[in-house]
């Protein structure tokens, strides 16, 4: 590990101004996935800025829905009874990630910037675009059974690995973000980037911006909401797929939905061609895989060493049919 200087500014106003004249400088949230990329190497930033004391910590009722302070940890998000109640399509992607040890040090504005679980991207000794542009992309061809089937570019197939990331796009959860030119709002799902021609690039943030919090809209549709994410081992992997749906049948006909797909792409994957496909449809087995098969249209499977990852799209399907027939009780 390289040697870097560690701070705990007073304040986030100081945080921000401090890592924005310091292009070698980086926020720390709970560490989990920035200490692993400062021991491997991937990253080797000169200044590391403590922010898990400079935003609240606290879940309070926002314009009728909620506000998550950025340093709310993800095992308190996950067990707050007005998340369970309101929107349990979060607190199951939180429960579905990570381990409890994880959870308890990880914080809101930490997990949807953690970066890709991409092999060659933790491997310093691989060429990889996003961790050193130009490059080069390893899992072209190589190790992807984790990889993009939607949205990737030929500079990078990597996935975005965030399961709480996937709920919230689906929830139309913002970003307050504050930055050296003051506060910004962000739309959740305009946070994360496809990768185009600047894998090095995972969101839309600019260097030296803070995500102070993240604001939940009121959402009566949530409160009948899943995430179901399909991996190799039932516990401590990540996504192979996941969904996360919340929708609204009324005599047996569907009148909204909110589907985001995880594991398929560089960001978590919003599906309004799956929610067009749904609404004022018959909730039946047909119309959850027309969705499904709607969203997939443009899917490229890669070929790679293991397979590639082509069996990802049945999965898919499949995956999100089950979830949206536990959810309206409907039977295959
Ligand atoms: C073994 C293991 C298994 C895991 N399994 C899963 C899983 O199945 N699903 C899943 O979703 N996750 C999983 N994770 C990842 C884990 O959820 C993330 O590491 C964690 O959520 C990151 O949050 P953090 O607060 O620790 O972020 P940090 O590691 O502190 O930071 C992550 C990034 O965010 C930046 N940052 C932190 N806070 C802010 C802020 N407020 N504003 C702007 N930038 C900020 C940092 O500079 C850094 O770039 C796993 C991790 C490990 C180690
Ligand atoms: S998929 Fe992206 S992260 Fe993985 S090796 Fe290629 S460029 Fe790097």
């Amino acid at each position: 590990m390289e040697r870097f200087d560690y701070r705990r500014p007073g304040d986030a106003a100081t945080a921000v101004r401090t890592v924005a004249a310091d292009p070698s400088a980086v926020f720390l949230g709970g560490g989990t996935n920035l200490v692993d990329h400062l021991k491997l190497g991937i990253t080797a930033p000169g200044l590391v800025v403590d922010v898990t004391s400079l935003t609240s910590a606290e879940l309070a009722e926002h314009r009728g829905g909620l506000r998550i302070g950025a340093a709310v940890r993800n095992s308190d998000l996950a067990a707050d009874d007005r998340v369970r109640r309101r929107y349990p399509v979060l607190a199951q992607a939180l429960l579905a990630g990570a381990s409890g040890q994880l959870r308890n040090m990880a914080t809101t504005g930490g997990n949807p910037l953690q970066r890709t679980r991409c092999v060659y991207f933790q491997d310093v000794t691989t060429p990889c675009n996003k961790r050193e542009p130009g490059s080069g992309c390893s899992a072209i061809g190589g190790y992807n059974r984790y990889h993009a089937v939607l949205g990737a570019s030929p500079h990078c197939i990597a996935t975005h690995p965030s399961d709480l990331a996937v709920a919230l796009t689906a929830l139309d959860a913002e970003v307050q973000v504050l930055g050296p030119a003051g506060e910004r709002t962000i739309p959740f799902g305009e946070l994360h980037r496809l990768p185009g021609d600047r894998p090095d690039r995972d969101t839309v943030l600019e260097h030296g911006e803070l995500i102070t919090a993240i604001d939940l809209p009121e959402a009566p549709i949530a409160a009948n909401s899943a995430y179901r994410k399909v991996r190799d081992r039932a516990s401590y992997a990540f996504a192979l797929v996941s969904v996360a749906a919340a929708i609204e049948v009324e005599q047996g006909v569907v009148r909204d939905s909110r589907i985001a797909f995880g594991g398929v792409a560089h960001k978590p994957w919003r599906a309004h061609r799956a929610e067009a496909v749904l609404r004022d449809a018959p909730a039946n087995e047909t119309t959850f895989r027309e969705a499904a098969e709607a969203e997939l249209a443009d899917a490229v499977a890669v070929d790679g060493i293991d397979g590639g990852n082509g069996f990802k799209l049945p999965l898919l399907t499949r995956t999100l049919a089950a979830t949206l027939r536990d959810l309206t009780g409907e039977t295959a």
